[in-house]
């Protein structure tokens, strides 16, 4: 059994990211991983600019106050100014006004008195008060965006700004999933005695596309050898990465891992100090420019998901393209009660993570935790860690949680 930390590593090293591009329109590039470096021919700020509703003034005009100008413009967003203001002089301006030439300081209206032409600033500005100047956010021809950033909302503002229509991000890598069992049916099958209902390709297609990539279902296999051999083998075929679920336990139906060497992987990790999830087969297939990388997880509903958040998700992160942020985030939490472990295994324990005033909080998911006992794990946002060779995190005290889900305040 590695411990996890050193799977963690190992798996990391392993994947190569993606390299190709494609160009997708602005409007459909959130989540996606930026592909090359972006930058503007323009100035950010493009010019000299209001940041307030108020008066354009030279600075030297308003050190001594009560002083009185004359209003020569007005000046709204938009709009190019017409005329220099002069010593004496100030334009009416309003916040994202271009600066007439002859200002420097920006007096905001609630510091002044108007009366017909004339205006009286009547509290001194700073020096350069209010002006956002050309240039002082981003300077043409720098970096905007590095290759490898994750688009979100403030990326895409920063993309539709520098005018990029057309935003060039990395493909996203295919993941084949192939969920094994003999017992399992399909969503739409009537249900037999003995038979489950394949539920972990649902839920990692799920997590596959929110960790940026897309999931290939690929079907049901049976614990036969030759279907195990020819579903793998179309399924390297087929994509950038495969996930199995099931077999790779030591059970005499389970094959993943005979079937992997035979196929000519190797295989990296065969189980991982994790509870839930300890059988872990971690295999490559050497490719021509690459290593592709396989994912044998467990079949248990719980141990698939806490196997992929641990491992797979931190690995397809960095196989899109990403440049940073793989690792899964752990928070500190005050749980609300003891937490226990066999000390054997690095041993996760779902439950609900909220935040509070002092910080966030821990509630262990009533009923069972056990790695089959797929009900209590949905509603839940988190899974404490008790760390390997710990038995007790007593109530109260702090513990790591790994967060799987968003918190609600
Ligand atoms: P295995 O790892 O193949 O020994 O499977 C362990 C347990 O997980 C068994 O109880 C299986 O029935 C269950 N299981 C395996 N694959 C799936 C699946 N795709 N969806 C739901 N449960 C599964
Ligand atoms: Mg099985």
């Amino acid at each position: 059994m590695m411990p996890a930390n050193d799977a963690e590593t190992l798996i990391l090293d392993l994947v190569t990211p993606v390299n190709d591009c494609e160009t997708v329109p602005l409007e459909n590039c959130l989540g996606r991983i930026l592909g090359r470096s972006v930058s503007s021919q323009l100035d950010f700020p493009h010019w000299d600019n209001s940041a307030m509703d108020g008066y354009a003034v030279r600075y030297g005009d308003v050190t001594t106050v009560p002083a009185t100008l004359t209003v020569v413009e007005e000046i709204p967003a938009g709009q190019v100014p017409q005329c220099p203001v002069k010593p004496g002089e100030a334009a009416r301006i309003f916040t994202g006004g271009m600066l007439p030439t002859g200002a420097d300081t920006i007096v905001m209206q609630e510091n002044t008195q108007r009366a017909g032409e004339q205006v009286t600033v009547v509290t001194a500005p700073s020096a350069q008060a209010f002006v956002r100047k050309q240039g002082s956010f981003y300077q043409a021809g720098a970096e905007l965006l590095a290759a490898g950033t994750n688009i979100e909302a403030a990326e895409i503002a920063v993309l539709a700004a520098a005018q990029c229509v057309a935003v060039p991000v990395y493909r996203r890598p295919r993941v084949a999933i192939l969920s094994t069992g003999d017992e399992l049916v399909d969503i739409n099958q009537p249900l037999g005695p003995g038979q489950i209902v394949d539920s972990n390709r649902y839920a990692l297609a799920a997590l596959i596309a929110q960790s940026g990539g897309v999931p290939v279902p690929m079907g049901i296999v049976p614990d036969q050898r030759a279907a195990t051999r020819q579903a793998i083998a179309a399924a390297l075929n087929q994509a950038d990465m495969v996930i199995s679920s099931g077999g790779v336990s030591v059970g005499d139906y389970d094959y993943v891992d005979q079937i992997l060497a035979e196929l000519g992987a190797t295989i990296h990790i065969r189980s991982v100090a994790v509870k839930p999830g300890k059988p872990l087969t971690v295999a490559t297939f050497a490719q021509p420019n690459r290593q592709q990388l396989y994912f044998g997880l467990p079949g248990n509903p719980v141990s698939s998901l806490v196997s992929f958040w641990r491992f797979v998700q931190p690995a397809l992160r960095k196989l899109s393209g990403c440049s940073s942020g793989w690792s899964p985030t752990f928070v500190w939490a005050t749980t609300a009660t003891d937490l226990k472990a066999g000390g054997q295994r690095e041993t996760y324990l779902w439950g609900q993570l909220s935040l509070g005033n002092d910080g966030y909080r821990f509630n262990l998911a009533p009923g069972g935790h056990s790695s089959g006992n797929l009900v209590n794990l949905s509603r839940t946002n988190g899974l404490a860690r008790v760390p390997l060779g710990e038995r007790l995190i007593p109530a109260g005290t702090l513990v790591r949680v790994l967060k799987v889900g968003d918190v609600n305040l």
